[in-house]
């Protein structure tokens, strides 16, 4: 049976999505009986996608290590001894290497990733080259380098950019706990460069952090509050590097993992969900919550950034195992 005959909304979206949510409707929305919450996401979900669809993306980090900024989470601070490597940039061929591997294994979007506070012009001309050259092999294309100008953006959508990720990674509130070296008002600017330039956001954050549940109802609230809903939201759970600031924080409860991707999902309907980071020690029983929830997209391949993700066969084998599959479109 076609997914259409067993959800015949799935085509038709009902409410335009809000950007009027308060804390307190977020707050409410956490707060309800944990089947409840389900409920209401899956029903979501299906009115704006198809339930048995995953995006597919790839991400490669084509410039590792010694960034200068102080994220408390990340094993690629040069202020932490994590034992990560400081790389030079990428070359070309090689990215266009790994590109056409992605492709191969099922990818639709091929991301790069750029440990810098923010890009150096020259580095930006040849990430541009990059963005072309990987859109060639008929990929979409996403890049995370830092904080932009309105000019720098504007170049690489000239380039062919179709997203660029900045996380929000938290609430207002705690982000200045995780990190010092740049504030909450520059993410917003670099966001509102980005979409101004024509390129889909992704923008999402991390939780298990040490943050509380109102910060994650501060951090869901942001998010759906921009006045364009990121087209991406990654949630992505601390996976926590020894080394960095964070490797002793204690573990997040997976129901309250799951509930935070299923506010994501509600509050952002049209928006694609990743269930990004922290797959690797996560069971399959949360990830198919997590599905259920309204996730509706993963990273794929061995590495994420400097970390470890699952295998493409163990990927293979879990949306196997759930009935799901590559969204038609990747
Ligand atoms: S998260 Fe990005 S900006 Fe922060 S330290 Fe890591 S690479 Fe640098």
């Amino acid at each position: 049976m076609a997914i259409s005959e067993l959800s015949p909304a799935a085509a038709a979206p009902t409410a335009p999505p809000r950007h009027d949510w308060t804390r307190d409707e977020v707050r409410g929305l956490f707060d309800l009986p944990f089947p409840e919450l389900m409920f209401r996401a899956q029903g979501v979900h299906r009115e704006n996608f198809d339930p048995t669809a995953v995006q597919i993306s790839t991400l490669l980090s084509i410039k590792t290590g010694g960034c200068p900024e102080d994220c408390a989470y990340c094993p690629q601070s040069a202020l932490y001894a994590t034992g990560v490597q400081a790389e030079k940039l990428m070359a070309l061929d090689a990215v266009l290497a790994e590109a056409r591997a992605a492709k191969t294994a099922g990818a639709g979007r091929f991301c790069m990733g750029a440990a810098w506070r923010s890009p150096k012009e020259r580095d930006l001309d040849q990430v541009c080259a990059m963005v072309k050259g990987v859109k060639a092999l008929g990929l979409e294309t996403c890049a995370t380098l830092g904080m932009l100008t309105a000019p720098q953006a504007q170049r690489l959508k000239t380039a062919g950019l179709d997203y660029y990720n900045h996380n929000l990674d938290s609430s207002p509130e705690f982000y200045g706990k995780v990190i010092t070296t740049r504030t909450y008002d520059d993410r917003l600017q670099t966001l509102a460069h980005v979409r101004d330039a024509g390129i889909h956001v992704c923008c999402g954050g991390i939780v298990g952090m040490g943050e509380t549940r109102e910060d994650r109802v501060g951090m869901i609230t942001t998010l759906a509050s921009l006045p364009v809903h990121p087209e991406s939201v990654p949630i992505n759970m601390l996976v926590r590097v020894a080394g960095t600031p964070l490797a002793e924080e204690a573990a997040l409860d997976p129901i309250e993992f799951a509930r935070t991707i299923a506010v994501a999902r509600i509050t952002m309907p049209r928006s694609v969900v990743r269930l990004s980071a922290g797959r690797e020690d996560m069971s399959v029983e949360t990830q198919a919550l997590c599905f259920i929830a309204g996730a509706n997209s993963i990273f794929c391949g061995p590495k994420l950034l400097t970390t470890a993700n699952p295998s493409r066969d163990r990927d293979r084998a879990l949306l196997d195992r759930l009935g799901l599959s590559p969204m038609a479109d990747c």
